[in-house]
């Protein structure tokens, strides 16, 4: 494609901000529209269940760039806009309210939602999801005020708020559905040590646990009943029970979707003149299994991908997969994805606080999770990148070198 084509992002999230920031620095020189249906100029996501939550944290300050930043690099953004449809005949996209505009390739970058448990219109006020920048800024007002909380959901996002309950000196009951907090992400090792520091903390956590309704008390809010029937009382209940893919646009417009717009392994839709990056985007992950990822790291560097592909450089997305989460005093961090592993073997000690879960798959290294060790988490990425294979004595020998190993380049 030309470098002077007019190319349209349809969100101003992580993935579109990337894209359009990563298309100008890598030479692109056409016409860039960003379209989001947010007002907030674009901004990360991270914060708003950490350290925007912290009781008498300064002022935080989320946008990526200020408003001039994107004046001065000729991005157009048009927020608070919701695109409503793509005519691929046209090759335009139409503006919810009326209008519409031209690209010569269209960016989805519209992220994830939060998935409902119960009909929003008919609960109480006290009872939120966490998502966006306005979203967050309701909870942190409502977690000055609140005493008992309850989260509906012991994945990544509800455990990081759990932790700011405790900061504030209160306790927060977590009621999750699996067997095991974070279980679709993590193996068996780090769901217990979290399970572990967050009861230490002043979690309640209760596994196999499934939220029948909420209760009130005339029109407030009091609590809600499992659906073993138990009632628990609360003032303030968060809903995060994961997400589901923005991908209505796409299969309205006639693109396969299937839990995201699906795309090839350089990020097009079976359109060509159509991309999708980002949380809204499965893609072709190792092997060749189609994969969603909701990460910064899968957001931003698939943007970087697209980018160089866009201006002529083809790129082929298979970058490795790397997060992190901060819980009750602990940072984990995660590289690589733990898939249908057969074996978890650890370094270090889990009882230290400090130690690295190996998951492997027939002796193959699939992912390393990092609680408090950076190093390790560094190492990891690099060993994972590389494919070298390590003998699992060494991965859990502490006087090994993996820094060094990890360096070694693959035979
Ligand atoms: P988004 O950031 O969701 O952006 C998509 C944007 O598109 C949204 O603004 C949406 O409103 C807009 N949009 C959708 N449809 C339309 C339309 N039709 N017209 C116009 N605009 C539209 N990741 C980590 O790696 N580490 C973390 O610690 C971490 N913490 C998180 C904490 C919270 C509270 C949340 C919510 C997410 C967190 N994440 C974290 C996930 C990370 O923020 C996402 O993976 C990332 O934001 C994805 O970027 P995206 O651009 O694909 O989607």
């Amino acid at each position: 494609m030309s470098t002077t084509a007019s190319i349209v992002i349809v969100g101003a999230g992580q993935a579109g901000f990337t894209a359009a920031t990563s298309l100008r620095d890598a030479g692109h020189v056409g016409p860039i529209t960003v379209v989001g249906d947010e007002v907030h100029l674009p901004y990360q996501r991270p914060p708003l269940s950490k350290a925007f939550l912290k009781p008498g944290s300064p002022p935080f300050e989320l946008a990526f760039r200020p408003e001039e930043f994107f004046a001065h690099h000729q991005i157009d953004l048009r927020l608070g806009e919701r695109v409503s449809g793509i005519d691929r005949h046209r090759k335009a996209v139409e503006i919810a309210g009326g209008g519409s505009i031209r690209y010569d390739h269209l960016i989805l970058a519209t992220g994830t939602r939060e998935r409902e448990l119960f009909d929003r219109a008919s609960l109480p006020t006290g009872v939120v999801t966490l998502r966006t920048a306005d979203d967050a800024e309701q909870l942190r007002d409502r977690l000055i005020e609140s005493e008992r909380t309850v989260i509906v959901g012991g994945g990544f996002i509800g455990l990081e708020v759990a932790s700011a309950v405790y900061q504030r000196g209160h306790s927060a009951i977590v009621l999750e559905a699996a067997p095991r907090i974070m279980s679709r992400v993590v193996s068996p090792v780090t769901s217990d040590y979290f399970q572990q520091i967050h009861r230490s903390a002043g979690g309640i956590i209760m596994t196999e646990t499934l939220v029948g309704r909420v209760t009130t008390d005339g029109d407030r809010l009091s609590g809600v009943i499992t659906s073993e029937g138990h009632s628990i009382a609360a003032d303030l209940v968060l809903i995060c029970i994961g997400v589901v893919p923005n991908d209505e646009l796409a299969h309205e417009a006639g693109l396969a979707v299937g839990n995201g717009v699906i795309v090839n392994d350089r990020l097009t839709t079976t359109d060509p003149a159509i991309s999708a990056i980002g949380d809204c985007a499965r893609f072709p992950g190792p092997h060749g299994v189609l994969m969603r990822l909701e990460s910064v790291q899968n957001a931003a560097d698939q943007a970087r991908a697209l980018a160089q592909s866009l201006v002529g450089t083809p790129t082929t997305y298979d970058d490795l997969p790397w997060f992190w989460t901060e819980q009750a005093g602990s940072k984990l961090q995660i590289a690589g994805v733990a898939d249908s592993y057969d074996d978890v073997v650890v370094r270090g000690t889990v009882e230290s606080g400090s130690y690295s879960a190996f998951v492997l798959r027939s002796g193959e290294l699939m992912a390393c999770e990092s609680v408090n060790r950076p190093r390790d988490h560094v190492a990891a990425r690099r060993l994972l990148a590389s494919g070298l294979h390590m003998a699992t004595s060494d991965l859990i020998d502490e006087t090994f070198d993996l820094k060094s190993a990890s360096r070694t380049p693959a035979a």
